[in-house]
């Protein structure tokens, strides 16, 4: 799906973890309806930037966010370091790739009997 023109996705949160690892919040209400765990996004800061996946840590439907959890490695991931909460990136584009399969414990543990 293309988006109109001029829309950006906001980072509504940012918390620092350590020197180099933080979490963000954005602001994407369609990523967030449709995304499950083991999915992640391709996040773009700008025109210019280099297009980064994110597992995707954490989702809200009812907010219209999804949490990413960035350690700064490169060039792109200390610059999205830079950023700060109120902040826009151009691409947050997802969800990607397969979700996880889980089965549930209480089964696998009573299917043995
Ligand atoms: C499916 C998927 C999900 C991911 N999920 C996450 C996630 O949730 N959180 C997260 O933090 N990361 C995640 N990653 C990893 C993340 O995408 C990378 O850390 C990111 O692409 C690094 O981009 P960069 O531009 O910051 O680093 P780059 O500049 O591309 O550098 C990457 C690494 O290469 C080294 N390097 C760069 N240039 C050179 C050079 N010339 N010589 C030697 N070494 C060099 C850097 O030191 C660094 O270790 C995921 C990756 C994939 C594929």
């Amino acid at each position: 799906m293309r988006l109109p023109e001029g829309v950006v996705f906001l980072i509504t949160r940012r918390k620092q973890f350590g020197p180099t690892t933080f979490l963000w919040d954005v602001q994407a209400p369609d990523v967030a309806r449709a995304a499950r765990p083991g999915h992640f996004v391709m996040a773009r800061i700008d025109e210019h930037g280099e297009r980064i996946p994110f597992t995707v840590a954490d989702f809200n439907v009812h907010q219209g966010t999804v949490t990413v959890v960035i350690q700064a490695v490169g060039k792109t991931t200390f610059e999205m370091m830079a950023l700060r909460e109120g902040d826009t990136i151009l691409d947050f584009i997802g969800p990607l790739g397969l979700p996880s399969q889980s089965t549930s414990l209480f089964w696998q543990e009573n299917s043995n009997n």
